[in-house]
């Protein structure tokens, strides 16, 4: 067992970290306040590698791993969970959707256009009726000719509202249960693409949420992702990956919050001494830390297995996802309290922590799918 990062990753986190608190953390309230998205840093991500951290350079990608790519998600939710998100939405869902499911000529069309932040991507599996049970997709394509004709709409589409590409999944044959579902990657000028709705949320508001609607909307062939029928089953490959970065985006959020907190406590005074020498505070500190250790440890082991070739992480990472989302939720609640009155307030940063960490037990797969997951492959392995 190896425990230490190597010398390119302590590189990697310095770089990561400079980067955002240079170019991010002057405007994270700003951003949050008026549900701005932050396209400009997002092409910067884009140039320094952020947008494309998975993906092999002949792709224009990074040709980095999870691991790294977990450094880089943390990094970013430690300054602005909403970066963060907009980051792992576009690389892990809907590039790597493209990636592990596309022919030559869609990665040759795609990948390199995502991976270097010229297009941003979204992900479309959620509709208004199939939130948990995302196999009761209702949105339908139908073969008409060489083409499909897609009717539908999709709900709470990360990145919807700033993306050229949209990978979208929609029922085929309603006689094949999941295997009836399909993946198609449908560009917004294409003839029965509409956005919707853009929602107005309490948390992540840098990151924009929002509905993508079909009607007719006519795909040529070259379109659909993957094989026929298999669109749903790739999506669940797909959420392995997601959800490392979900937990590392905890983890993220956990850490922000808690160096907020500790700082806090040792400027902070009541009954004529800083807040940090009372026990209570100390034991709390204790805990959020400790917690924070354990949940990057679930991530990054849950990142290496996917590094060294294992196909399914499934196990690993829906409990990285669901142990780290819970901890940071805990940690923003107790980093709130550390502040006491102050923490309620907006000048200080640990509000906006305590609303964007709720969205990480919920996305991906909120924590009681998560525990469906989990104890599905322990049922599995265990005779
Ligand atoms: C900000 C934001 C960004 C998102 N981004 C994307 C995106 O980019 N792409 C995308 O496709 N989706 C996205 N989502 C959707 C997200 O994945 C879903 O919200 C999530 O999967 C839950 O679905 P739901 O909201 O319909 O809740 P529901 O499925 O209606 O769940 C409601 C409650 O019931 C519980 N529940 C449901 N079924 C069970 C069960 N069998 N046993 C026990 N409890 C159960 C849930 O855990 C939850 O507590 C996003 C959501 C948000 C809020």
């Amino acid at each position: 067992m190896d425990f230490s990062f190597t010398g390119e990753q302590i590189q990697l986190r310095r770089q990561v970290r400079r980067f955002a608190e240079a170019e991010i953390a002057p405007h994270v309230m700003e951003w949050d306040e008026t549900q701005t998205f932050p396209v400009d840093v997002i092409r910067h991500c884009g140039q320094l590698g952020y947008l494309g951290a998975i993906f092999p350079e002949e792709y224009g990608g990074a040709g980095l791993g999870y691991v790294e790519y977990s450094i880089i998600i943390e990094e970013l939710a430690r300054v602005d969970p909403s970066v963060a998100l907009i980051v792992a939405a576009h690389n892990s869902l809907c590039t790597n959707h493209i990636y592990i499911a596309g022919n030559e000529e869609q990665k040759q069309r795609y990948l390199p256009r995502l991976t270097t932040g010229e297009w941003i991507g979204c992900w479309s599996l959620t509709e208004p009726e199939a939130g948990s049970d995302a196999g009761g997709t209702r949105t339908q394509a139908v073969r008409d000719g060489g083409d499909w004709v897609v009717n539908g709409g999709k709900t709470f589409t990360t990145n919807a509202h700033q993306a050229q590409v949209c990978v979208a999944m929609a029922v085929t044959d309603r006689t094949a249960a999941q295997h009836g579902i399909s993946a198609f990657i449908i560009e917004p000028g294409m003839p029965g693409f509409r956005l919707g709705k853009k929602e107005n949320k309490l948390g992540m508001r840098a990151s924009s949420t929002g509905e993508v609607l079909f009607s007719d909307c006519r795909l040529p062939d070259a379109q659909l992702l993957g094989k026929p029928g298999e669109g749903f089953v790739d999506s669940l490959r797909i959420l392995d990956g997601g959800r490392i970065s979900i937990a590392a985006l905890a983890v993220g959020t956990a850490q922000g919050a808690f160096d907020a907190a500790l700082k806090y406590s040792k400027q902070r005074k009541q009954f004529g001494r800083f807040i940090s020498e009372f026990q209570a505070i100390q034991f709390k500190l204790a805990d959020m830390a400790t917690g924070i250790e354990a949940a990057r440890l679930m991530t990054l082991r849950a990142a290496w297995l996917k590094d060294q070739g294992q196909t399914r992480v499934t196990r690993e990472s829906a409990m990285a996802k669901l142990f780290s989302s819970e901890v940071a939720v805990k940690v923003c609640d107790e980093a709130l309290q550390i502040f006491g009155g102050y923490g309620f307030i907006k000048d200080y940063p640990v509000e906006k922590f305590y609303r964007d960490v709720k969205l990480l037990t919920i996305g991906e797969g909120t924590s009681e799918i998560q525990r469906m997951v989990i104890a599905r492959q322990l049922l599995k392995t265990r005779e």
